[in-house]
């Protein structure tokens, strides 16, 4: 067995499991089968694979896949860090529960990165707005309002060699995505995270949005201990066509508990009589700033559905 760790033109490269990481990777070209079953072998896929004589391989199976992302196109993939940074662009607490809720929904572990510890500096965060117009959200409220809900946070800062450390070692063993809007800083941690690496980092000024990344074509990077990270950042687009309520409701991992013991079944938790998770927001059990953000996600969902 092996781990496909990049495709290109047709062919498959794929790391052994056994073999330790120096002895490289096998090239190899799928059966036609996968064709004929519209199935096709994924970067991130575990395979059967063998030998074949020219010194390729052919890849044979495909393992089951525990999560499919499609962008980018990684199978199995276990965790996402989420990077949000203090500062420049400002923390946007809206921006973080849409993530949150995509990368729930993927069915993948997340924790949360705050990037850019350096730029914190004691100001305060006044006039500074974030891309939806919320007001600039602080360190200090991310850990208030998601690590009692269970996301380990973790503060980072690559251009000083601040708390890399602890996030490589959660990343060991484990295969992972970047996530975060642009600027953040996910090419820098990958660069101070994976030794000899250099993508390409951008200036928030000269940056053209989206379309960075969609032309490479994504690949596996090892880092230190048996882990693996894509080297394109993952939930590149968000938009909740592919969301029910449901989905919706218990993507926000706290509303659970609640959302169980609503009296109606399909509740929306929004004007129901008897509602636990409306009685939780009101008794303040339920943070403010996610409940607000669970409507409003709400509203967008159906207008969209409207639309198509
Ligand atoms: P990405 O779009 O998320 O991959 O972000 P980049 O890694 O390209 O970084 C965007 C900008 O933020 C660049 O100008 C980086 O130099 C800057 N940057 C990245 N990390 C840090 C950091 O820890 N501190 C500071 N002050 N700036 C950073
Ligand atoms: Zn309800």
């Amino acid at each position: 067995t092996g781990r496909i760790v990049k495709a290109l033109s047709g062919y498959y490269y794929v790391m052994p499991e056994d073999a330790d990481a120096s002895s490289g990777t096998i090239q190899c070209r799928a059966r036609g089968i996968f064709k004929k079953k519209g199935l096709s072998p994924l970067v991130g896929d575990r395979v059967v694979f063998s030998r074949t004589e020219n010194g390729e391989g052919m890849v044979d199976e495909i393992l089951p896949r525990r999560s499919e992302l499609i962008r980018p196109p990684v199978a199995n993939v276990e965790l996402a860090v989420l990077v949000f940074s203090v500062s420049e662009p400002a923390l946007n607490l809206q921006l973080l529960d849409k993530f949150l809720v995509h990368i729930e929904h993927a069915g993948i572990d997340a924790v949360l990165c705050l990037s850019k510890q350096d730029l914190t500096g004691g100001s305060e965060p006044s006039d500074d707005e974030g891309a939806q117009g919320e007001a600039a959200a602080s360190a200090e409220a991310v850990e208030r309002i998601y690590r009692p809900i269970g996301y380990e946070i973790y503060h980072t800062s690559s251009r000083l060699g601040e708390g890399m450390d602890a996030l490589n070692q959660r990343l060991a063993g484990h295969l992972s995505v970047f996530a975060g809007q642009s600027g953040v800083g996910k090419s820098s941690l990958l660069n101070a995270i994976v030794p000899g690496l250099s993508l390409e980092t951008n200036e928030i000024s000269s940056r053209l949005g989206r379309g960075k990344h969609t032309t490479r074509h994504v690949e596996l990077i090892e880092i230190g201990g048996g882990g693996l990270v894509a080297d394109t950042p993952g939930f590149s687009q968000l938009d909740f066509t592919e969301l029910g309520v449901e989905e919706l409701s218990s993507s926000f991992r706290e509303f659970r508990p609640y959302a169980e013991a609503c009296k109606f079944r399909g509740c929306t938790h929004v004007h129901e009589p008897g509602c636990k998770v409306l009685e939780a927001y009101h008794e303040g059990a339920i943070e403010a700033s996610r409940y607000d953000h669970y409507v409003l996600f709400l509203t967008e969902m159906k207008e969209k559905k409207r639309r198509y």
